[in-house]
């Protein structure tokens, strides 16, 4: 325990103020290790799993088939798929495609059961919300996804680690 004499000094002398700025001058130019989010931005895995995207051809035609594995797999029960037969080439389309993002857990199954490449996990990962309900996906919602990260999700499909 310090003597009442030594705190007293200690506190004239402003020890501790000396102390902070001695290690804020230690540290003033030596390499920065954090970032000024949002204006920078780190470096993310190839295998990071973010916001989820279904994915067209480069025609523009929707690559998902309606096979329904992903809605099977999903261990969270967070896809809901409804499915009909197209009217004029008679191929097997979904009429919705719902993700609640509220109950996902992304454990990117449904990414790895897809034999297509449709539905997948994005580099997105700023996509906080206020409410939940902005939170339950539909299908515009994520070829919208789709078509805005196509360009970053093709360089990370292609990644050998993947
Ligand atoms: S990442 Fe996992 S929990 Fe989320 S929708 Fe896909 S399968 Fe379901
Ligand atoms: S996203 Fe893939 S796995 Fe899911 S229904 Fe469409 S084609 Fe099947």
């Amino acid at each position: 325990m310090k003597s009442t004499f030594r705190v007293y000094a200690e506190t004239f002398l402003m020890k501790d103020l000396l102390q902070g700025m001695w290690m804020t001058l230690k540290y003033m130019f030596k390499r920065k290790v954090t970032l000024a989010y949002p204006h920078e931005k780190g470096h993310l895995s190839p295998r990071f799993r973010g916001q989820h995207a279904l994915r067209r051809y480069a025609s523009g035609e929707e690559r998902c088939i309606g096979c329904k594995l992903c809605e099977a797999v999903c261990p969270a029960q967070a896809i809901t798929i409804d499915v009909a037969p197209r009217t004029d080439d008679g191929s097997r389309r979904t009429t919705r495609y719902d993700i609640d993002m509220t109950k996902c857990i992304y454990c990117g199954l449904c990414e790895e059961s897809c034999p297509v490449d449709a539905i997948v996990e994005g580099p997105n990962f700023e996509y906080a919300t206020e409410t939940r309900e902005e939170l339950f996906y539909e299908k515009e919602k994520l070829l919208d996804n789709g078509d805005r990260w196509e360009a970053a999700l093709q360089a990370r499909l292609s990644h050998p680690r993947r």
